[in-house]
């Protein structure tokens, strides 16, 4: 053999080895549902095994070829689990769809996906029976439900998940694929022109999980009892659905129950100590755990006694809710970055003796932070030149990454303006100081350009959070006839407060520049969110783009 070649073996990596193991290492851990009726379904490793290998089966009996897509469109709760493992382990690829996209859309990446079978939560099934005539060539859908519990449905044909599985023995060898081969495929949320579609492989979604479960990361072992409040039909709810079998932790799914006191009660019950979630689901917990104090009367001390931890990532964490976690509930909050493209994990403000040296005020800024990029990947900062910029923690460019689980190319090979040198652009801007840290200012198309200026609108927010009555900020670029762009700032405030105008703006001059105030401050009843909880800026940016022009004239 040629001295250069590699004299390792090329065992693969696969997603069903992590099931296998978890069976022979953890077989009694246990995987808790909450389900839509409010009941639990609890269940161990070894019995999902089971379930798995006759999903497995029902799946070869239907029929497909390997690397076909299989759609779910479906919360968190075991069986979506069971997908995963099932259609990944066949050699099939589950196509993961938001039920939260626009009926175009989704019809778009069913089609575009070229969907085989579509698996489907009930309370989903009329989403799907509006665009089944434009679907055609999806052969069949299996609703998510026990058989007594079957709805009726226009779809066809239709097959129930549970009589499926109950023909079937737990008997099923896994097929021999390679790493390389794919098993997941999700959409980025398509703010702007289609979705496009990441496709993840098996080892692509082992290193993930291997590299963000360890210790450097997030550290999961067996006494931990962890909660995705992320959803499975989203970024693979950030690989947690691998990453926590994977070291042996205990899994809560929470089904659609993602409001403050929901999860209270089953953080409480199941004594989760670390949770997953954008900064809108916490900001929910913080707002239940706030009113009960005002209903007792009482100041809560640690509410959330089994809350260790929460990792926050998908937006920008606002520095106040840092801060409330840490002094009001004794949590860390961890900040994470990632996207679709990038499985999704790539960076973490991880709990570290450095960190905990800090005080507080300096700490809770890393914290908020995007974290230090994860081992295996790379983040760099550049300028319009595409030359590097320095980690000074000031210049801020755009921010490309690689690394073994950062896509190559999208599917069916669209988007090839994001991919230079071996980078893939994020279309995030953001600096990265000496040590390392990372720190997102912006989305590219949510900075503001004022007469040739970029405002940060995160900033911003994070700053207008300090006013404690705000509960929400989004702060929007609209048309200005001088500047091109001026921000606008779109508040919601907290029941029971007041707001004066004066005084908020008197906070924001405490952390801003003059010159980023914002134009216009409103209150709204609501902000508009997506469907993984994010600030919807493209309506807003919509609705309000002429506001300052007609203002003005
Ligand atoms: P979408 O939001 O379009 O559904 P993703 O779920 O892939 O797409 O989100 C990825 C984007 O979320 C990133 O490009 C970044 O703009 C934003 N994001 C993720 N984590 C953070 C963070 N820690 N700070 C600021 N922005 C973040």
């Amino acid at each position: 053999m040629p001295d250069h070649q590699s004299a390792m073996m090329p065992t693969p990596l696969l997603t069903s080895d992590i099931i296998e193991n978890a069976i022979l290492r953890y077989p009694e851990q246990r995987i808790v549902s909450l389900m839509p009726d409010g009941h639990k379904h609890e269940y161990s490793y070894i019995e999902a095994h089971a379930r798995i290998k006759k999903l497995a089966n029902a799946l070869s009996k239907l029929g497909f070829n390997k690397g076909d897509r299989i759609g779910t469109l479906a919360n968190n709760h075991y069986r979506h689990f069971e997908l995963y493992y099932a259609i990944g382990g066949s050699g099939a690829v589950i196509h993961t769809l938001n039920p939260r996209l626009f009926e175009e859309q989704l019809e778009y990446i069913i089609k575009h996906a070229e969907d085989e079978y579509i698996f489907v939560d009930p309370c989903f099934i009329p989403l799907l029976e509006n665009i089944q005539s434009r679907i055609p060539k999806v052969k069949a859908f299996i609703i998510n439900c026990f058989e007594s519990d079957m709805p009726s449905t226009q779809l066809a044909p239709v097959y129930c998940y549970e009589a499926l599985l109950d023909k079937e023995t737990s008997d099923f060898d896994w097929p021999k694929l390679k790493g390389t081969d794919n098993c997941g495929l999700c959409y980025t949320s398509g703010t702007t022109g289609n979705p496009k579609g990441v496709i993840y492989d098996h080892q692509s979604s082992i290193l993930h999980a291997m590299m963000s479960g360890s210790s450097q990361f997030l550290s999961f072992n067996e006494w931990d009892i962890i909660m995705p409040a992320v959803p499975m039909y989203h970024v693979v709810a950030w690989g947690i659905p691998y990453s926590a079998p994977l070291f042996g932790s205990k899994l809560v799914f929470c089904g659609d129950k993602l409001d403050g006191e929901s999860l209270y009660h089953l953080i409480d019950s199941e004594q989760v100590n670390k949770g997953f979630g954008v900064p809108t689901i916490w900001l929910g917990l913080h707002n239940y755990l706030d009113s009960l104090k005002q209903d007792t009367d009482l100041e809560p001390i640690s509410p959330i006694p089994s809350l260790k931890m929460v990792g926050v990532g998908g937006a920008a964490s606002p520095t106040n809710l840092v801060k409330a976690y840490a002094e009001k509930y004794d949590v860390y909050w961890m900040g994470l970055w990632g996207m679709t493209e990038t499985s999704p994990l790539m960076s973490a403000s991880v709990n570290s003796p450095s960190i905990q040296k800090l005080d507080p005020e300096s700490r809770y800024h890393l914290q908020s932070s995007a974290g230090k990029a994860m081992f295996g990947t790379q983040i760099e900062i550049f300028d319009q030149d595409n030359q590097t910029l320095a980690h000074d923690g000031i210049q801020q460019g755009i921010l490309k990454v690689k690394g073994p689980w950062v896509l190559k190319e999208y599917f069916k090979g669209e988007g090839q303006e994001n991919f230079e040198d071996g980078w893939f652009n994020t279309g995030d801007i953001a600096v990265i100081n000496p040590e390392g840290y990372l720190r997102i200012v912006d989305r590219a198309k949510d900075v503001i350009k004022s007469g040739g200026e970029w405002i940060s609108s995160v900033q911003l927010e994070d700053a207008a959070l300090e006013y404690a009555s705000i509960n929400e900020a989004c702060v929007i670029g609209v048309t200005h006839p001088k500047w091109d762009e001026r921000p606008i700032l779109l508040v919601t405030i907290k029941p029971g407060k007041v707001f004066e105008q004066e005084a908020l703006i008197a906070t924001l001059k405490q952390k801003v520049a003059k010159w980023w105030l914002p134009d216009a401050i409103l209150q709204l009843e609501s902000l508009p969110h997506t469907g993984t909880g994010k600030l919807k800026k493209i309506d807003l940016r919509n609705e309000y783009k002429d506001y300052l022009i007609d203002k003005i004239q």
